[in-house]
C-alpha cells in the first residue's frame, strides 16, 4: 500500500482523486488532509500547488499531491488566472465569478473569446525533486451560461471542438477530456515510480 495525502480538505475531490489514480496505481490511497491550511501566496498555480504540497507533507509525513486551476482568458492576458476563485471578490462566489467575467468581456466578438481551463499538479516524494504537470482544456467563453452540470465557470465554457458548455455535458464526458483529467493521467508515471521505489508509509 502506497499512501498519499491530498492537499485538500474536500474530502469529493480525495475520493474522485482515488477513483482516478487508484485505477491506474493499484495499490495507492489517496488519503485527504485535515491540518493547517497554508496562505496561498504564490503567483503562479505552480507555486500554489507546491505551497500545498509543501503544508501537507510536513504536516504528515507523507508523500504529498497538491492541485491548482482556474481559468485563463487569453484577450486578458490569462486572467482570471490564479485569482479564478475569488475573481468577483473574496466571497468565492461561482455565479458572481462568472457574471463579473461576462461583462468585462461583453464587447468582445466571438472571435476573440478564447480561453482555456488550467490544472496543474505538485507531487512531493520524501526524497527527490517536485514532480510538477501541468493540464489544458482549450475552449471560448460563451455570451450567456448554459447547463446545470459542473460547478465554477463550466456554464460559460464551451470547449472545443463541441458547441455546448462544460456545464452541460454529463460527469463522464468531462472527465474524460477536462484539465484535470489530462493533469491527472500526466502525473501517473511519477506516481507508479514513487509506488516502484517502495515508498511504504503507513501500514
Ligand atoms: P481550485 O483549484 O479548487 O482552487 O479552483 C480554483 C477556481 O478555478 C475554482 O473556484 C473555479 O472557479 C475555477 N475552476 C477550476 N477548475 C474548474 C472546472 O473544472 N470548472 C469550472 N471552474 C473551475
Amino acid at each position: 500500500m502506497v499512501r498519499v495525502v491530498l492537499a485538500t480538505h474536500n474530502a469529493h475531490k480525495a475520493r474522485e482523486f482515488q477513483q482516478l489514480l487508484g485505477r491506474e496505481i493499484p495499490g495507492l490511497e489517496i488519503v485527504a488532509y485535515d491540518g493547517p491550511e497554508p496562505v496561498e501566496d504564490g503567483v503562479s498555480f505552480e507555486e500554489n500547488a507546491l505551497i500545498k504540497a509543501r503544508a501537507a507533507a510536513a504536516h504528515t509525513g507523507l508523500p504529498a499531491l497538491a492541485d491548482d486551476s482556474g481559468i485563463c482568458v487569453d484577450v486578458m492576458g490569462g486572467a482570471p488566472g490564479i485569482f479564478s476563485a475569488r475573481w468577483a471578490g473574496s466571497h468565492d462566489d461561482a455565479s458572481a465569478n462568472l457574471r463579473l467575467l461576462l461583462d468585462q468581456l461583453a464587447d468582445i466578438p466571438d472571435a476573440d473569446r478564447g480561453a482555456h481551463f488550467t490544472a496543474t499538479l505538485a507531487l512531493l516524494a520524501p526524497a527527490g525533486e517536485p514532480t510538477v504537470v501541468q493540464g489544458i482544456w482549450p475552449g471560448t467563453i460563451a455570451r450567456e451560461p448554459r447547463g446545470a452540470n459542473g460547478h465554477g465557470y463550466d456554464p460559460i465554457f464551451v470547449p472545443d471542438g463541441r458547441d455546448v458548455t462544460a456545464a452541460e455535458l454529463s460527469a463522464e464526458e468531462k472527465n474524460a477530456e477536462s484539465h484535470r483529467a489530462r493533469a491527472l493521467s500526466a502525473i501517473v508515471p511519477a506516481l507508479r515510480e514513487l509506488a516502484g521505489r517502495g515508498h511504504r508509509v503507513g501500514s
